[in-house]
């Protein structure tokens, strides 16, 4: 009799499982299908300035972001714009403060600002954009080049000098965490905890190995705390949560935490990942490796103009790959802030499926 029953119980237990994995099968298949059959309603899109090819460029270089192929890249561009007969004026910024005092000195308002650099370089020069004519092109010649993959921008001296030459010139949305400019996205609480041991370790160039070590001890040693998350007015979240707030979907190692977002809508794309411990975090990346983490009943995903952004505990930020304080934070949408060149190929507002 025992034994029938234990038999009872194992046929009982693996139904059970069967059938819950079935379910978040089904649930994750449905949403999907539900998303994908009904795009999300987008404002209209911003009007791109068609722009006769530029004649004077200021091309500033980070010495620091870059391997010896990116150097080889920049030399390429410059040849080509000495070719052309464009006027150049090449200036080699020695620090963050250095960038922004170069690139807010452009002879006249036609002048393009050219930015070789990753992310953390075009950051800086943005400070320096903001509310300017003068369009930015960006040599992505950093780790991640978040914004330039983008923007539909490649590491190629000859596909750079085309978007120079033939390139459009859209808007930008930028976005400010505590007053401070980014583009990308901002992270709290995990991820910017792995970006501040990035930094501390840091000589110079990185490379994705060096996130390796830092993500591993992160990974292990991250103890979730409760982030309070008000949306707009309304809050949306009050416990253990990864949040990351951005204006691209782009994130490290080609993951797209924030899936729907644009650059030139005007909103900030806002994902909430409700995670307390090691093995949902697990979940949360197996799922969003798949793209699918947004269907997850854990994930809340909301566009949005206004974050605020509390906690009882000590919580670090990053933006744009940088550290970025800690909380309490507010993060909000600067619309159309900025210029930057895009190839002429890349459509406004869908240079977000680029690359
Ligand atoms: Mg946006």
């Amino acid at each position: 009799m025992p034994h029938t029953l234990t038999l009872v119980w194992d046929r009982l237990l693996a139904c059970a499982t069967l059938t819950l994995v079935w379910d978040r099968l089904l649930a994750c298949a449905t949403l999907t299908l539900a998303h994908r059959g009904e795009p999300i309603e987008y404002p209209e899109a911003p009007r791109v300035d068609c722009m006769s090819p530029p004649r004077s460029a200021i091309v500033i270089v980070n010495p620091v972001a870059g391997s010896g192929y990116a150097r080889e890249i920049v030399a390429c561009f410059r040849r080509r714009l000495d070719l052309s007969g464009v006027e150049t004026e090449l200036a080699v910024s020695s620090g963050p403060d250095e960038l922004v005092r170069l690139a807010s000195r452009p002879p006249t308002p036609e002048t393009v600002v050219v930015v070789a650099g990753g992310d953390g370089t075009v950051r800086h020069a943005l400070t320096a954009l903001r509310g300017r004519p003068n369009p930015l092109l960006i040599l992505p010649v950093g780790t991640e080049n978040l914004l330039a993959t983008q923007l539909g921008l490649l590491p190629d001296a000859e596909a750079l000098w085309n978007t120079f030459a033939f390139g459009r010139v859209a808007p930008l949305d930028l976005a400010t965490v505590n007053g401070r400019l980014f583009a990308t996205n901002v992270g709290v609480g995990f991820d910017a905890e792995v970006v501040r041991r990035v930094a501390r370790r840091r000589r110079g160039h990185i490379t994705h190995f060096d996130y390796f070590w830092p993500l591993w001890r992160t990974f292990w040693q991250y103890r979730f705390p409760r982030v309070r998350v008000v949306a707009d007015g309304g809050e949306i979240c009050d416990e253990p949560a990864l949040v990351f707030v951005g204006n691209i979907p782009r994130y490290a190692i080609g993951l797209r935490i924030l899936r729907e977002a644009r650059w030139d809508d005007g909103l900030l794309d806002l994902c909430i990942m409700r995670c307390s411990h090691q093995a949902p975090l697990l979940e949360h990346a197996f799922w969003a490796l798949l793209n699918w983490h947004v269907e997850h009943r854990a994930v809340i995903y909301r566009k949005v103009r206004r974050v605020e952004l509390q906690s009882a505990q000590h919580v670090l930020l990053q933006s744009d790959g940088d550290p970025a304080g800690e909380l309490p934070a507010v993060v909000e949408v600067l619309p159309a802030a900025m210029r930057v060149l895009v190839p002429p190929s890349t459509p406004a507002s869908d240079a977000r499926s680029a690359g």
